[in-house]
């Protein structure tokens, strides 16, 4: 039996057939959200990601991760991700990124820097965090906590 984790296939994230696997799971799963300054526009604008105290990557269980360069979500979390538009594929980046509700400009890392914003989500007081309903199915990738 092959893995879900063993496809490589960051190019066709939107056209993914109803079968389609998803190596991420989780039963306790947020959004993450605060506001940054555009650097394009310079007003400020609401970014999100999505972070999870608990789950499974390709079957592996996992605490307190991160996700992102998500490319592949299901249709309950598509819905739930509804309600945040400014977050969505971008053709560009073959993944969902944030983008600027006022230009548009994407604002694509805002993890991988400790000045990051979503670079420790559990111990920033600027970060909000809602809870999303049920069991969230994607496929992306994940660092986790530290
Ligand atoms: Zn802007």
């Amino acid at each position: 039996m092959t893995s879900a984790c063993d496809r490589i296939d960051p190019y066709h994230p939107s056209d993914a057939p109803s079968d389609e696997s998803f190596d991420i799971e989780s039963a306790e799963a947020y959004v993450a959200s605060t506001a940054v300054r555009c650097g394009g526009c310079r007003h400020r604008t609401e970014v999100i990601c999505l972070y999870c105290r608990a789950g499974t990557a390709c079957g592996e269980p996992l605490e307190c991760f991160t996700l992102h360069e998500i490319h592949g979500v299901d249709r309950a979390l598509a819905q739930q991700l509804g309600r945040w538009p400014a977050f969505r594929l971008d053709e560009r980046y073959g993944a969902y990124v944030n983008h600027c509700t006022h230009c548009n400009a994407v604002h694509a890392d805002l993890h991988s820097e400790p000045q990051l914003p979503f670079y420790d989500i559990a111990g920033s007081s600027a970060v909000v965090l809602t809870r999303l309903h049920g069991t969230i199915r994607l496929n992306g990738d994940y660092s986790v906590d530290i």
